[in-house]
């Protein structure tokens, strides 16, 4: 077999479909966010970023950097091994119990990535527990998908925020098997919420335990930062509560929140966890100073709300097609994946504006959009160049306005 032929016909049915993906070569500068250098083969020129998931800038934070800094300086670069073989780092302790404090939760667990800390606690819990039958959001995230898949579990998928769904589903499933419901709290991608406490409400009438993703939530809900599930008071009715420290959190990693019994379980029993180097201690150290620093400041995610709610406001103002969305996302949608991708291009090649298309499968088809993210940093400014540099795209790409 030829196998290079066969990889680059891969990649031709993707280009003809207009969702081949291509990186922006972009250098973060801390102090200038959103604004950032990007590299376009020999050039270069600024660009503002309108699409980063460091939702907060918190990336950049004075406190951040510095306690990263002089984690290196005190520590060094890597952790140095597994958790359980000399990587385990004071600072990863600290962490952990910062996350359980965070979230109300006797202990927490971190991993790699968020994505990590999805695919191992899923697959393990659904493996160890006899007979479990996961129920699953319809658009849960790609993650959250695998550690299912990779549990061997059954699934049963509800349609998205439907409750109604689930406890039919519920209702019809055996009363003595063991139930995991999995879903988000904020949708990244229509930057909907679900239901959660109507969803604790069915879990606890048939005896499911409730695992909840707020990767998006977490830094920016909630008065202390905890999520949405922290800003309704819902955050003791969870079994778990999985986040990231790669987004509003501006550091890298993912965690799990949870009794202290099934942490222990997830820690001993799920290789995502035990055959892997654990986090620099830098990372944790930068993680560490910005929940904190969270915690205790409520500006940063003010701003971000009065920033989003503006931002939105302008768009319908414009006539452009804002999808409507309850949270910081602020989704506009194209409809068709080449437009959606040529409007991007345009937009950085024409604006210095930097949004990445989102494509199937991240969206279903026809759902093809553009998924802003405003941040406490993006200036009046900017924002107004963002709607005018918007309106000439759509009207020189005869894209529709109505939503
Ligand atoms: C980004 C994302 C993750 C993965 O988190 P990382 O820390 O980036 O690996 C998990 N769940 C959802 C819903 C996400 O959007």
């Amino acid at each position: 077999m030829d196998y290079n032929a066969f990889f680059a016909d891969a990649i031709a049915r993707l280009k003809a479909e207009g969702r081949y993906r291509v990186f922006a070569d972009l250098e973060r500068r801390a102090g200038a966010f959103p604004s950032a250098r990007h590299h376009n083969g020999g050039a270069k020129g600024d660009v503002v970023v309108w699409c980063s998931n460091d939702y907060l800038g918190m990336g950049q934070h004075p406190a951040v950097l510095d306690a990263m800094v002089e984690a290196v300086r005190g520590c060094g670069a890597g952790a140095g091994g597994t958790r359980n073989i000399s990587g385990t780092n004071h600072y990863h302790v600290l962490l952990e119990r910062e996350l359980a404090d965070l979230h109300g939760k006797e202990s927490a667990l971190i991993f790699t990535s968020g994505y990590v800390s999805n695919e191992a606690t899923l697959s393990t819990l659904a493996r160890l527990l006899p007979g479990c039958i996961v129920f699953s959001d319809a658009l849960n995230h790609a993650s959250i998908i695998q550690g299912i898949r990779h549990s061997g579990a059954e699934k049963q998928i509800f349609r998205h925020n439907d409750v109604a769904h689930l406890e039919q589903l519920l209702r019809a499933s055996d009363p003595k098997a063991p139930k995991l419901i999995a879903f988000e709290s904020v949708y990244s991608m229509d930057g909907d919420i679900a239901p959660i406490a109507a969803i604790c409400d069915v879990a606890d009438k048939y005896g499911a335990m409730t695992y909840i993703d707020e990767v998006h939530a977490v830094g920016m809900y909630g008065p202390r930062g905890g999520g949405i599930c922290d800003r309704d008071g819902l955050s003791h009715r969870l079994t778990v509560i999985e986040g990231t420290l790669a987004k509003a959190i501006g550091a890298h990693g993912g965690y799990i929140a949870a009794s202290s019994a099934l942490i222990d379980v997830v820690r001993s029993f799920a290789p995502g966890f035990i055959f892997t180097s654990s986090m620099p201690p830098a990372v944790a150290a930068g993680a560490l100073a910005s929940i904190r620093h969270l915690k205790a400041s409520d500006a940063e995610r003010q701003r971000q709300q009065e920033r989003a709610a503006r931002l939105k406001r302008l768009l319908a103002d414009a006539g452009l097609p804002v999808m409507p969305s309850e949270s910081h996302i602020v989704p506009v949608l194209v409809g068709d994946a080449r437009l959606c991708k040529l409007a991007c291009d345009e937009l950085l090649e024409r604006h210095n504006i930097y949004i990445q298309p989102i494509n199937y499968p991240t969206v279903p088809r026809g759902a093809e959009r553009l998924r802003i993210t405003p941040t406490p940093q993006h200036s009046d400014e900017m924002m107004d160049r963002l709607v005018d540099a918007l309106a000439e795209v759509w009207a020189r790409l005869e894209i529709r306005r109505a939503a």
